[in-house]
């Protein structure tokens, strides 16, 4: 620790902040000195808000809010990629990741499977490398973890996060935050998610055909869970613990993964059930079909909740001081804190646009047709030649074609032979992902799920295709409910999403990428939300003639 003008550097500060770093601090410090418990920053790309949440507000808070030797900060990221970014600019801080990361030793697995098998065999191990990592996080003053790791321990962990007992909550991506904590209360079902929890082909048919594909209503898909699947499950482990010490080593890596995705299912069902005891018109069941599958129906049943606020609140949020969020696409205040369950009152609002100026980063607008769910593959077929004569254009740089649905990829890639496209599934996303970022030919990903998270910087990607503009899914009782209790949510998302996938090329001020949108809904989301949509995107659309 060093002190510069009398005051204490505690965590090294190695860039000298720019001028929107500063004022976003100043408006910090003056919304903790007015009472605010919660910070929403929404700062436009460019801004660095890594630096500001890893030492700006620590080093400001551990001078003048809480200046106690034991107060901790948690933050956290959206990915392990970005956990590693922090890691690699701030090597003072304490990174913690799920189980999987760790290498076991002692059974020649990763220590989710190991820690499965040790407590089943009843071994006794002192160098865990993975209670290694989450002793050192437990006692770091500043701890980084991801959503997906924090949501396991708020929700089926808690003794982790009490033993923890961490003052001030961080979040990266804070847009993202109340979406990827709802998936982890979801009770999902298909016949592939039976097969990962050891249940055999002839179980999985009659479940599958009896059950999963003549499932329609919520009420007999907690009759399913409750009276046939938890006592099949509990049999199951009962089984598989049983059997574990007889089983060969490579057989128990294997009865090990069933074990966890056992325990992980029954957890998720009691979470469901005591949600529905206490509001049941807040809970809805999805039905997805996954056209891959082709052993099964394909069918996949999601039981989730409608809002979360109350669980966040109750779970996460009333277990800190202060709670800051950072992102670059959170648009409303309002909005934010009524699906996060925020108090409005107790919560301040700043945002700063981008610094990257317009011109390196344009946006073409071209009014092909819209992507109704009635016209879209007319309108596809309109989009064809259009993106042909774009692939041609930037024929010697890379570029991303934003589909938002499966479907469309897949028209892209029956209807568009180009050997620079790279396609994906819901499996080999990071595989493709990672040949289109080491391959030095000009390579074009096509992607449903690539609006967020990926770094596309400099000549990784130089041109973005956006084919449908992104409005959240209304096959969805879970958005169509969402929707009609919160109308400005539906509009937030969409123009958040379509920001994320606009950011995904523009990562720093020398960047240069041009934006394509072909979707004529484009016209009428401007139209009506002019005041929620940011300056820095208007200011930069030209509309082109075709
Ligand atoms: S506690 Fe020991 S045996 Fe268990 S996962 Fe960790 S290293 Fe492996």
């Amino acid at each position: 620790m060093i002190e510069i003008d009398g005051k204490n550097i505690y965590f090294p500060i190695k860039h000298i902040p720019r001028d929107q770093q500063l004022s976003a601090l100043e408006f910090i410090k003056r919304s903790l000195n007015c009472g605010a418990k919660n910070i929403i920053l929404n700062l436009g790309t460019g801004v660095g808000k890594t630096m500001i949440n890893a030492v700006m507000i620590t080093n400001y808070y551990r001078n003048f809010i809480n200046t106690n030797d034991d107060v901790k900060f948690d933050i956290l990221t959206n990915s392990k990629v970005l956990q590693n970014q922090y890691i690699k600019e701030f090597d003072f801080i304490s990174n913690y990741k799920g189980r999987n990361n760790y290498y076991c030793d002692r059974f020649s697995c990763d220590c989710s499977i190991g820690k499965e098998l040790h407590t089943a065999l009843k071994t006794s191990c002192n160098e865990c490398p993975y209670d290694i990592a989450k002793n050192k996080w437990i006692h770091s003053e500043i701890g980084l973890t991801n959503f997906h790791m924090f949501s396991t321990l708020s929700l089926f962990q808690k003794d982790i996060l009490k033993n923890r007992n961490s003052n001030v909550l961080i979040v990266d991506e804070g847009h993202l935050f109340e979406d990827v904590f709802s998936s982890y209360l979801n009770v999902v079902i298909s016949a592939k998610i039976l097969k990962n929890c050891g249940f055999n082909l002839k179980e999985i048919e009659t479940l599958d055909d009896r059950f999963i594909s003549k499932i329609k209503y919520l009420d007999k898909y907690l009759e399913f869970l409750e009276r046939k699947l938890m006592p099949m499950i509990e049999n199951k482990l009962a089984n598989f613990e049983a059997s574990i010490k007889t089983s060969t080593s490579k057989k128990r890596i294997e009865v090990g993964k069933y074990i966890q995705n056992l325990e992980t299912k029954l957890l998720s069902f009691k979470q469901l059930f005591s949600s529905y005891a206490n509001d049941p018109n807040n809970i809805v069941l999805d039905i997805e079909m996954d056209k891959n599958d082709k052993m099964y129906s394909g069918t996949k049943l999601i039981g989730q909740h409608i809002w979360i606020h109350d669980i966040l609140n109750e779970m996460v949020f009333k277990n800190y001081d202060h709670v800051f969020f950072t992102s670059a696409t959170i648009l409303s205040k309002d909005v934010f804190c009524a699906v996060n369950g925020l108090d409005s009152k107790l919560t301040s609002y700043y945002e700063i646009d981008t610094p990257f100026k317009k011109e390196n980063r344009p946006v073409y607008y071209m009014k092909i047709g819209k992507m109704n769910i009635n016209s879209k593959e007319e309108t596809f077929q309109k989009q064809i030649p259009w993106i042909n004569k774009i692939l041609e254009k930037y024929k010697n740089k890379k570029g991303i074609i934003h589909c938002t649905t499966y479907e469309i990829a897949d028209w892209v890639k029956d209807n568009i032979q180009n050997t620079r496209l790279l396609f994906h599934d819901t499996e080999n996303r990071d595989e493709i992902l990672e040949k289109h970022l080491q391959s030095t030919e000009p390579t074009v990903i096509v992607s449903p799920s690539m609006s967020g998270g990926i770094d596309l910087r400099g000549s990784l990607a130089e041109f973005s295709i956006i084919l449908k503009i992104p409005f959240p899914s209304l096959g969805s009782k879970k958005i169509v409910a969402r929707k009609q209790t919160n109308k400005d949510f539906y509009t937030n998302a969409t123009i958040s999403e379509l920001l994320q996938m606009y950011g995904r090329t523009i990562r720093s001020e020398t960047d240069r990428s041009d934006t394509f949108i072909l979707d004529s809904n484009f016209s009428d989301l401007l139209k009506y939300n002019s005041d929620k949509i940011p300056k820095y995107f208007t200011e930069a659309i030209k509309v082109l003639k075709i």
